[in-house]
């Protein structure tokens, strides 16, 4: 087994004040969670209903489970009730989705915005004016199941740190700016979810409160 113990116990070591780990789990098996759950962390990070279906229910219930994937408005009620966040919200047609099938299970669910800031067409996520426009629209204020809880990004897959940080920096200017118009008063949103294993050291001068690390702490995915 990749040693995945060691692995996470230095990234949770070297994790600044105010700054949280997503350790992304996809594709691995449950063991692999059970290690790093042995080593106190509770945040894991899925992309696929299926598989985070049938981890969450053989792994601990105190697991704290975050969707990251591409979220298929058909396939919210199957996470609805247990999931503790939705970080990959892309549409105003999701957030009615989860509102819905969270008042059905009588919860609030938090979820992030994604934005899609990266110059890659297959990363997928709001504009910075789609988001703006979705949060000035009120559509929030009609949605009582759904609790923003801040944004998240995913930068572009590039070598220049310059480029990678001025995406970060992009999407923290965004994040302060709806803070400051809009969520002022909202202490529940506060989280700026970017960095992964490549580049989170740049996410978290950039902002960053959650870093979604999958492959540094439990090696390369086995697709
Ligand atoms: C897979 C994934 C990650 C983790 O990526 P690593 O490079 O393995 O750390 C983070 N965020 C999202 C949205 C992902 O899909």
């Amino acid at each position: 087994m990749y040693p995945v113990k060691d692995e996470i116990t230095k990234v949770l070591t070297a994790l600044p004040e105010g700054v949280r780990l997503c350790a992304i789990s996809k594709y691995h098996p449950a063991e692999y969670i059970e290690a790093a759950y042995e080593c106190g962390q509770r945040v894991f990070g899925e992309s696929h209903v299926q598989e985070l279906q049938q981890k969450q229910s053989v792994l601990p219930g105190d697991i704290e489970w975050h969707f990251i994937g591409h979220l298929q408005t058909n396939k919210v009620k199957y996470i609805a009730p247990y999931i503790s966040m939705i970080q990959s919200v892309d549409s105003e047609r999701l957030l009615r989705e989860i509102n819905k099938q969270a008042q059905k299970n009588r919860r609030r669910i938090s979820c992030l915005l994604e934005l899609h800031i990266a110059e890659e067409d297959t990363k997928s996520g709001l504009s910075v004016e789609e988001c703006r426009q979705l949060v000035a629209s009120g559509i929030l204020d009609e949605l009582p199941g759904v609790q923003i809880c801040g944004l998240m990004m995913m930068a572009s897959n590039v070598d220049d740190d310059e480029q990678i940080a001025a995406e970060f920096h992009k999407a923290h200017e965004l994040f302060l700016e709806l803070k400051q118009d809009y969520f002022a008063h909202d202490p529940a949103f506060k989280e700026c979810s970017w960095g992964m294993s490549d580049d989170y050291p740049l996410a978290i001068a950039n902002g960053s409160t959650m870093i979604r690390i999958g492959t540094k702490i439990f090696g390369p995915r086995v697709y």
